[in-house]
């Protein structure tokens, strides 16, 4: 595909039923209740039918949760009111912590970038800072002439609707996948071939490509019977709905309001599809693809569908690379989706439903289930995208770093079974026998 004829000002009609993603939007559960069949449209803080907050209060007092949720929904409602006000909270740290930051923007393109600094350091603004910088190194916003004040409260929005009290699909973890994104639109043997459209779908896809997650996966919200589980009929829920909630915030902000209406709606198709290839139920559909591609040496970088192929997969690479860091990020990355997940676990137990695979804190451990992760979903994508890139050093570092992770998480699973076997035989009835 082209670049975009940016001199084009033709205004977007939005006449048709898509139209509804910006309404919904903004009328709440109202607005979809009222929504007319059909409509695949999103609105903000979209949890499930149980209340979360139980929950929270539930695990406050043991495992010290914030419990913020109403408090945030409250503060989020208020922003909403006064409009953008993210910027404002940047100076509540002094001139010394932006300074940091803005240095460590410097060194972006490096795969050891401590995304948890980087947060503390824009003071929780770690997307929006990120998403600033990498639009404006890139100079996409003189490319597609965008409006730096509709700019920011775009990025402002999509940060927002992140939901901070998860352990893990917060918006660190959308900077986190962004910033990765960025390095692999970097490999040589993408690079020049990618156009404008390229990168700016790319990067919107990864920083947006969980937003308003509600901390449960799409099992829970088909078994709790939730609005989103019917409105997507119970196929790729979630990414659904992180889908349909970028295309609401972009109409919201009229960020590309000046594009013709064609161009608008590619780029929402585009961004659809990069985002639904998140779903890890289709995991084998896409690898199984990419290693036909790369046994029959057919990929056409100049053709935009194989470009776009090939973004789908970086942006799978991106989601999963947490064990292919160095282990003291990848260890954080683990701890909170073990957390996450454990969650689930409790809420399902605490509402009587069958407790989701990986989910029972009683059963799993965090070793184990990093080890399934890393043998059955991270390390045969790594390794095409390895043999992708040609054996690139990207490749070759990140490939390092799941070696010794995956090594490391069988230690500790090792000194594990060592500990409960120390445990296991004096309560033999204190026999002494081994
Ligand atoms: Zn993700």
């Amino acid at each position: 595909m082209s670049c975009l004829m940016v001199e084009s000002l033709g205004a977007v009609s939005f006449e048709s039923p898509d139209q509804n993603a910006v309404c919904s939007r903004t009328l709440g559960d109202g607005g979809l209740k009222g929504a007319p069949a059909g409509l695949q449209s999103e609105r903000r803080g979209s949890y499930p039918s149980i209340d979360l907050r139980l929950l929270n209060r539930e695990l406050s007092t043991k495992r010290k949760v914030k419990r913020l949720l109403s408090f945030q929904r409250y503060l989020h409602a208020q922003r909403r009111l006064r409009g953008p006000g993210f910027q404002n909270s940047l100076h509540l740290l002094d001139e010394d912590y932006q300074g940091q930051a803005v240095h460590m923007l410097s060194k972006v393109g490096t795969w050891s970038f401590d995304i948890f600094l980087f947060d503390r350091l824009s003071n929780g603004n770690s997307l929006v800072t990120l998403l600033c910088h990498l639009f404006n190194v890139y100079g996409l916003i003189r490319h597609f002439q965008l409006d730096m004040v509709k700019l920011h409260r775009f990025f402002g929005m999509v940060q927002e609707d992140y939901h901070s009290q998860n352990p893990y699909h917060n918006a660190i973890h959308a900077t986190d996948v962004t910033q990765a994104m960025h390095c692999y639109l970097q490999e040589p043997k993408i690079a020049h071939h990618l156009t404008p459209l390229d990168v700016f779908l790319a990067l919107l896809a990864a920083a947006a490509h969980d937003v308003d997650h509600p901390g449960v996966n799409q099992s829970f919200l088909i078994k709790t019977k939730h609005h989103l589980a019917s409105l997507y009929q119970n196929s790729s829920v979630l990414e659904n709905h992180h889908w349909r909630s970028l295309v609401g915030m972009l109409r919201e902000c009229s960020l590309l309001s000046h594009l013709p209406p064609s161009t608008l709606r590619d780029i929402e198709q585009q961004l659809g599809s990069l985002i639904l290839a998140t779903d890890i139920s289709r995991q084998n559909e896409f690898l199984g693809r990419f290693k036909s591609h790369l046994d029959n040496k057919d990929l056409q970088l100049e053709d935009a569908g194989h470009r776009h192929f090939m973004l789908q997969m970086a942006l799978k690479c991106a989601d999963v690379c947490n064990p292919c860091r160095d282990w003291e990020l990848s260890s954080q990355w683990s701890e909170r989706v073990c957390e996450e997940f454990y969650r689930q676990g409790d809420l399902e137990r605490k509402c009587h439903l069958e407790i989701s695979p990986l989910c029972d804190q009683q059963l799993e451990t965090i070793p184990v289930i990093q080890i399934g992760f890393i043998t059955y979903i991270v390390e045969p994508l790594f390794e095409e995208w390895m043999r992708f890139t040609n054996g690139s050093l990207l490749a070759n570092n990140m490939l390092g770093h799941l070696k010794r992770n995956k090594a490391l998480w069988r230690q500790l699973l090792h000194t594990q079974h060592k500990q409960a076997a120390g445990r296991a035989t004096p309560s033999r009835g204190g026999t002494g026998v081994p």
